[in-house]
């Protein structure tokens, strides 16, 4: 018998998606409420590691995956000259035989993740949220906007970084702080013989690329800005261009040309982290993903984390009869990997920022996707 007969899921990011999924695999009965209508993200690549695949193939969505995004082992570096660093191992994960990493669209992994929700048999409304949300020590009642209600044995708080939920259950918790770089990404039309991905180091500047499709990559480029100021949009491409232009690798200069089409769809992102000190639930009310554990994106693990965490999540409400002992070994087996992820994201952040040693850099970047390889 699983810990609860019934949850809500609040928020139909991927860390939302993933415990839904899994829940409705311990047989709980699974509402899910999305506030966007569309239920699409922002239309950026996305670079998932092996572990993120392997979470992926738990959650049954992995060939599905295949045919719409890329995988490939290994990632090439180089100086911002174009002279080749090496490359860097992506290591075999534990328990699954997928590679080393990939990349796909967002809106593409969000579709093939709602397909799997609504086929698990989840009831998913969008457009909607909650308007109030009150606990007692057998449920947890809820009022929705759109004006239904209903009462569930657990809610589980997926609103992302600017989460709702947290402000009102953990009112303590100061919102992420801006870090001091940002993040610029593009799509691009693919390089040829791109067939994993690459990456170019400047001194403050980072730019990698990813496929995402046969005739797709996206790109992304990391630029220290010590104060968070806004950027208005219609010089978002010549911005771009300029932090490429003092890369001389053919490549790069290749791809300057096009980050000024419409499809570029260029996007800037300030950075900021998030780590809530356990635990991450108030009485029957527990929180997954960025709301919680909110990272910056230098282990490409953000969603992996949030992901494994919806997994791991239904699979102890599953495993235990009683809801506080399902919790504990739900928070006893996320903790040390999220605050991992998070605390080596911020080091390889501050590096890049500090125009800092790339030795460091390299065997950060290198331990931690080793770390990750564990099963979780
Ligand atoms: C620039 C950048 C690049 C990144 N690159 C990578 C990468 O390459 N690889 C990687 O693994 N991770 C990456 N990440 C991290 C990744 O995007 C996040 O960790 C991931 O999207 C978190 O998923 P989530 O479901 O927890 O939250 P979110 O994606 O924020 O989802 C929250 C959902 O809740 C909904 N919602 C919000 N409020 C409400 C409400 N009140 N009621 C109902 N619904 C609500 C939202 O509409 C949304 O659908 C990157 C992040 C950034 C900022």
């Amino acid at each position: 018998m699983a810990a609860v007969n019934t949850a809500l899921v609040v928020g139909g990011g991927f860390s939302g998606m993933a415990a839904a999924i899994r829940m409705r695999r311990a047989g709980i009965a699974v509402d899910l409420v999305e506030i966007d209508s569309e239920w699409c993200p922002l239309g950026a690549g996305i670079t998932i590691n092996g572990a993120t695949l392997r979470a992926l193939e738990t959650l049954g969505v992995y060939e599905r995956f295949k045919e719409y995004g890329v995988t490939s082992d290994g990632v090439d570096v180089y100086t911002a000259e174009g002279a080749s660093i090496g490359r860097l191992p992506t290591p075999p994960v534990v328990g699954s035989d997928v590679p080393g990493g990939g990349g796909i669209m967002r809106p593409d992994l969000a579709r093939i993740l709602a397909d799997a929700t609504r086929q698990a048999g989840v009831s998913v409304r969008l457009g909607t949220t909650f308007k109030e949300v009150v606990q007692d020590a057998e449920g947890v009642d809820v009022d929705f906007t759109d004006g239904t209600r209903g009462r569930y044995d657990l809610l589980v708080g997926a609103d992302g970084v600017h989460s709702r939920l947290r402000e009102l259950f953990f009112p303590e918790v100061a919102p992420p702080e801006y870090i001091g770089q940002g993040v610029w990404r593009a799509v691009l039309p693919r390089l040829p013989d791109l067939a994993r991905p690459r990456m170019w180091l400047g001194r403050k500047v980072k730019i990698g690329v990813n496929p995402v499709s046969p005739t797709r990559m996206y790109m992304f480029l990391t630029e220290e800005r010590p104060v968070k100021t806004h950027i208005d949009e219609a010089t978002w491409a010549d911005v771009v261009a300029g932090l490429m232009r003092p890369f001389t690798a053919p490549d790069v200069q290749s791809l300057i040309q096009y980050v000024h089409a419409p499809e570029a769809a260029i996007d800037y992102r300030p950075l900021g982290n998030l780590l809530v000190p356990l635990p991450w639930n108030r009485g029957r009310v527990v929180m997954i993903g960025d709301t919680v554990a909110a990272t910056t994106p230098h282990l490409a693990s953000g969603a992996g984390i949030g992901i494994e965490s919806g997994i791991v999540l239904g699979e102890e409400l599953g495993r235990h009869a009683d809801l506080q002992a399902a919790l504990d070994a739900f928070h006893a087996r996320r903790w040390e990997r999220c605050r991992m992820v998070i605390h080596n994201s911020e080091r390889l952040c501050r590096i890049e920022m500090e125009g800092g040693d790339k030795e460091e850099h390299g065997r950060i970047l290198r331990e931690s996707m080793q770390a990750l390889t564990a099963s979780i």
